[in-house]
């Protein structure tokens, strides 16, 4: 009975291990199957239709000779429609919400538990580029097709759903986020009365696209929170650090807080050639030296906020802290200047002490100049924190998709702050999120300039494949074996001295 016992563990090992050579859930060193792949893994997929992909929904524009493409636009509706059929050919079941957004979802073996949500957005700006919003959509469908052709996605352990938005630009509405927001619950019903530049109201537009859109299923739309057990988002990083780190993928730590400012700067219009220096109130020198103090302050905070040793606020700025000036106007001629500045930051206690100590200086630089100044808060929005065991999954699953693509190197995944709002910002009132940053070349972004690699599409597919793989690893034989024999190896082990056989049930010895 003793030794049967102890031929238990070694037995389950052994099947364990036999069983283990036909698992795909092993992220970061490969199946069999994807070992026997090598270089070329799931390339048909994951790079080669996933870029032709990408270039037929660029084509899929409002206007000729650029991309436009807009909240519930013809080439919109065109979009969701290709987009929808590539959700179906993935495996997914698919359907349009009355807001227009794309939902492609897999119940996998728990239709009832939590959905893990993965998108973004299928609109764009004016002329923009084809990357923006839609390699996040394109590579979580070609992951999930990926796990289709292996025969994994009905194994999955709880739902996956693959959301493209309709609208995160704000291009047509000026209110951005309206897809991700009505789903994550902070849309308020008021939305539905504002008006694009035609004049149409949003509950208009929703009605001409869908009869049965009403207040009602407006607010339907939100989802359940405890229905949902995270967001993921991949987007193209729109900024140069990947790319000056050599490194395709990124993860993100959160999403900047913002502030909008617009300054008006007044004082009087002298004869150019008659005011004597010294009685000139000129508001354009003015702000010149505003928006170099702005510059000066945002570039350098430690040298202009004071803070005793045990506040972090101002380290915590350095390397998040980014302000610019939007537009500059001078009306009329020169005896107003406005201009607006945009400021953003990780740390939002940080933010308000810029803006305060930014504040307090430029009225004191107007007075001195003898001009009057107007400082108005126009937006804020805070930062939003990236969930940290998210972020992990999507570390491991960058660094494997980067080592199958280049070889099996060290490199450290960079951890990068997002300046630009994403769909994740709104979702994350919903849910806890996470995003991956792919890298663009130049950083450039919102421009048909816009260009990712292929390998990079490849490598981006690939982490989104990871991800699932981590996250929603599927059941067989294989865990259900290695389960027992991790349990079994806690109540019964074996040792062999002097001849004899000792049985211990508890802890292994
Ligand atoms: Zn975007």
């Amino acid at each position: 009975m003793a030794s049967s016992l102890c031929f238990l563990p070694f037995l389950l090992f052994v099947l364990s291990s036999i069983a283990s050579s036909s698992s795909s859930t092993d992220a970061l060193h490969g199946s069999g199957e994807a070992e026997a792949l090598g270089q070329d893994l799931y390339r048909d997929l994951l790079r080669d239709e996933a870029v032709s992909r990408l270039i037929e929904l660029g084509k899929i524009s409002d206007v000729d000779g650029y991309l436009e493409r807009t909240f519930l636009s013809p080439a919109s509706l065109r979009a969701s429609k290709i987009i929808r059929e590539w959700m179906a050919d993935a495996g997914l079941r698919t359907w349009i919400d009355h807001m227009g957004n794309v939902h492609g979802r897999v119940d996998g073996l728990n239709a009832s538990a939590p959905a893990l949500l993965m998108g973004s957005h299928m609109d764009t700006v004016v002329d923009g580029g084809k990357f923006d919003g839609a390699l996040g959509i394109v590579s979580a469908i070609s992951a999930m097709k990926v796990l289709k052709v292996t025969e994994k996605l009905v194994k999955l352990r709880h739902p996956v759903e693959v959301i493209a938005f309709c609208d995160e630009e704000g291009v047509r509405f000026q209110s951005t986020f309206l897809g991700s927001a009505a789903l994550a619950g902070i849309l308020p019903a008021t939305a539905l009365n504002i008006s694009d530049k035609s004049g149409k109201t949003l509950h208009e537009v929703l009605k001409e696209y869908s009869a049965d859109a009403t207040e009602d299923s407006f607010v339907q739309l939100t989802y359940n929170p405890e229905l949902v057990r995270g967001y993921v988002e991949v987007h193209i990083e729109q900024g140069p650090v990947l790319e000056s780190a050599g490194i395709p993928l990124g993860v993100v730590k959160g999403i900047a807080g913002q502030t909008r400012l617009k300054v008006t700067v007044s004082g009087s219009q002298g004869h150019a050639g008659t005011v004597p220096m010294s009685m000139r109130r000129d508001p354009m020198a003015a702000a010149a030296e505003l928006i170099v103090l702005l510059e000066g302050l945002c570039k350098q905070p430690q040298k202009f906020l004071s803070y005793d040793d045990d506040c972090s606020t101002v380290d915590s700025l350095f390397g998040s802290l980014v302000c610019t000036v939007g537009e500059i106007s001078l009306w009329p001629s020169a005896s107003n200047v406005t201009f607006t500045i945009d400021l953003r930051a990780m740390d939002d206690l940080g933010r308000e002490a810029v803006l305060y100590e930014l504040s307090a200086r430029m009225y004191t630089i107007c007075d001195k100049r003898s001009v009057s100044c107007v400082i108005e808060r126009k937006h804020d929005a805070n930062a939003v924190k990236c969930d940290s065991e998210l972020s992990s999954q999507l570390q491991l699953a960058a660094l494997s998709a980067f080592r199958k693509v280049a070889g099996n190197v060290d490199v450290d995944v960079p951890i990068l702050m997002s300046g630009a709002g994403h769909d994740a910002m709104a979702m994350a009132h919903l849910t806890k999120m996470g995003m991956l940053f792919v890298r663009c070349r130049g950083g450039v972004s919102h421009s048909p300039a816009e260009h990712v690699l292929d390998d990079d599409v490849w490598a981006a597919g690939l982490a989104a494949l990871a991800f699932w793989r981590i996250k929603c690893r599927t059941i067989g034989y294989v865990p259900l074996f290695q389960r027992a024999y991790q349990m079994y190896s806690v109540l019964v082990s074996c040792i062999y001295r002097n001849g004899s056989l000792f049985i211990s049930v508890g802890k292994p010895l």
